[in-house]
Parts: structure tokens; sequence; C-alpha cells
């Protein structure tokens, strides 16, 4: 099914929401676990990787796990979206720790979910433990980011694509997220046919600014004609798995299954996006006064120092920090922040303020 991402009337847009939260009792934890990162990608901003590790041991994330579940469950509720991140987030020393104890808990949740957001440079054996590790799961999914500084001859490019293809055999989800230089264009345009051949899912990114605002100058009309509606989202994983997840009866309303976010125009016609990560490519990222719901239904975490917000682009008070603990919103609150920039943010449950349109249907 192929949509057109640029019909949809963003200027009109009342609702919007990742639609597992729209329509399931989803909390979702967005945690960076830590800025250490084994590659050194020249265009990174400094804040966002170092050399050191600078990673919370086990038992803490493990206690911060048990009072986010707790909260989040007080509040009814009780299915749950981990997303890990980082620095390169599978170097934390007990990353399949955290992983085993959030599948351990599988069992008393409606519906639990886990993503990652890595370079895959951790070799073959590693995904294989990967796999057993999270093997409970009603859903897994890979961001997979591409540094071709790094993944820099044919042969590691085939390997990166080996292991995304080992993932989809054993039922995760995978995206690899490719920033589209704008001087790189076509270099980066031509890996992302190699992976789309290979039946691999690939989002094109537009480089944004340093302050993530806005998208950079340079691109021209060809080349956002492909940012915009270039490589949708397909169901590979579903065709290439062979094994099979737990299932679980939360099901989801209407079609674009494969589409995550739903939106609501003031005519109370739908629309699709595959992925939260285009809404920038549409500059769709001010929300000054909308009514949000993280902070109640989602957090972040962020190290080295810890801090726990509603969402990383939020100006609000943070909720809390790791080690002294935090407290959730009791309920959807005012947006008061300039952008929401990350897609982790934007995909949150949203409304313009006087709409009648539920936030969510559970
Ligand atoms: S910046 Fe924060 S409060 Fe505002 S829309 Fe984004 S996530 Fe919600």
């Amino acid at each position: 099914m192929t949509y057109d991402f640029t019909k949809i009337p963003f200027d009109d847009i009342q609702h919007f929401g990742i639609r597992s939260m729209l329509y399931r009792d989803t909390f979702t934890v967005s945690w960076l676990l830590g800025r250490f990162c084994n590659y050194r990608c020249s265009y990174c901003w400094p804040y966002a990787r170092s050399d050191r590790k600078d990673h919370r041991p086990f038992n803490v994330c493990k206690g911060t796990i048990d009072d986010i579940k707790r909260q989040a469950r007080e509040r009814g509720f009780n299915s749950f979206h981990f997303s890990l991140s980082g620095g390169e987030p599978t170097f934390h020393p007990e990353y399949l720790d955290i992983v085993r104890y959030l599948n351990d808990d599988v069992v008393n949740c409606n519906v639990h979910s886990l993503h990652m957001t890595s370079n895959c440079s951790r070799p073959m054996k590693w995904f294989e433990e990967y796999y057993q590790a999270s093997k409970d799961m009603h859903r897994v999914s890979i961001t997979a980011s591409y540094h071709r500084e790094h993944v820099n001859t044919p042969k590691r490019v085939e390997e990166f694509a080996d292991k995304l293809e080992f993932a989809q055999e054993h039922g995760m989800q995978v995206t690899i997220n490719m920033v589209m230089v704008p001087e790189l264009f076509e270099e980066h345009y031509e890996d992302a046919l190699y992976f789309h051949n290979r039946n691999i899912n690939v989002t094109l990114k537009p480089q944004s600014d340093p302050t993530a605002s806005f998208v950079v100058d340079g691109y021209t009309d060809s080349m956002m004609e492909r940012l915009h509606n270039g490589m949708p989202q397909k169901g590979f994983t579903d065709i290439k798995s062979k094994v099979t997840r737990p299932k679980h009866n939360m099901k989801m309303k209407g079609g674009y299954s494969n589409y995550q976010v739903e939106l609501t125009d003031s005519k109370g016609k739908k629309w699709f996006l595959d992925q939260a990560e285009r809404f920038n490519a549409f500059n769709f990222n001010k929300f000054t006064g909308w009514e949000c719901s993280s902070g109640y239904r989602s957090i972040i975490i962020r190290e080295p120092d810890g801090t726990i917000k509603r969402s990383y682009s939020c100006h609000d008070e943070p909720l809390g920090q790791i080690e002294t603990g935090f407290k959730l919103f009791d309920g959807p609150a005012i947006c008061i922040s300039p952008s929401c920039v990350s897609s982790a943010d934007s995909k949150i449950p949203k409304r313009k303020v006087g709409n009648s349109i539920p936030l969510w249907t559970v």
C-alpha cells in the first residue's frame, strides 16, 4: 500500500499520536543509557557522545524500571514500551541483564515491546544473545544507525545487512536510519537502495541544524521529494521471520498496520505516517499550547546525569532523577516548549486545546 505523505494537511491537524498509545494502554519509556560510543563520527555533536564509560549499574536501572511500572500501573497503564539508546547503548556492561529483566516481566503486562537504537557494530554472536534475552517480548524493534565513516567497505556493508537480516528472521522489526547529508545525498541514496533491495527498511532522515529545530539548506527539489516520500516502511519482518513471537489480545483499529502514527484533521479525516521520524522532514514540530500526554504516559531518562523528564524537548521542570526518584504527572499537561524536535517526543498523543477528539481510546 503506498501513501502520499505530502497530502497530509499538517496546518489543519488537530490530534495525533503513535497508534500503540492511541489504542492501547501503553506507557512509553525512552532511555538514553549513557553517552559512551565506540564510533567517532566527524558529524556527531560533542554532547551526544563520549569516550568515557558513564553507565549506571544494573541495580539502579532495575529499581527505576520497578518504579516506572508501579507509577504507570497506578495510573491505569499496563502495557510498556522501552526504547533504549545512547551513545551506543549495547556497550552498557549489563545491557543484556536489563533486557532480560524487562523480558521476565512480559507475563505481567498486557503488551510489552522493546526498541533499541544502535550502530549495530556488535558481532553476530551478540545479536544471537540479544534475541535469546528478548524472546518473550511481543514486539522487538531496532533502529540501526548507519554510519558510512565506519561501515566503509563493501564487506562491512554486507555484514551490517547480514546482522539486520538475522534480526528480521528472529522476529525483530528493523529500520536503518540514514542521515541524508545534502553534499553526500546521492552516495547515501545508493547505499539505501542496496539495503532496500535486500528487503530491509530504510528511513531517510534530513540533516537538522545543531538545535535540531529545522532542516538544513542545500536540498534540491528531487532530494526533498525523496525525503518526503522515499522508501515507505514495509512489513519485511513479517515475511522473513522464522520465529513466532508471543501473542497478545490488545488489537489496534484500522488499516495501515505498518504505519506508526495516526493524525486527525478538523473535519475528522484520518491521516497516517509510517514513521514519526518524518515529522521533522515536514517541519511539523511546534505544539506550544497543545495538550500533551508526555510526563503522564511517557518519560525520558537521560544519562550521564540521570535526569528524568516528560520528554527530551520539554522545557518543563524535570520529574526527578534516577537515584533520588521521580513523580509522573497525574494527567496530560499543556506544552510550554517552543519545539518538539525528537520523534520520541512528537509521537506521544497530543491534541489542540478545545478539541473534542479523545486523546486516546483504550
Ligand atoms: S515539547 Fe514536550 S510537551 Fe511539547 S509537545 Fe513535545 S513532548 Fe509534548
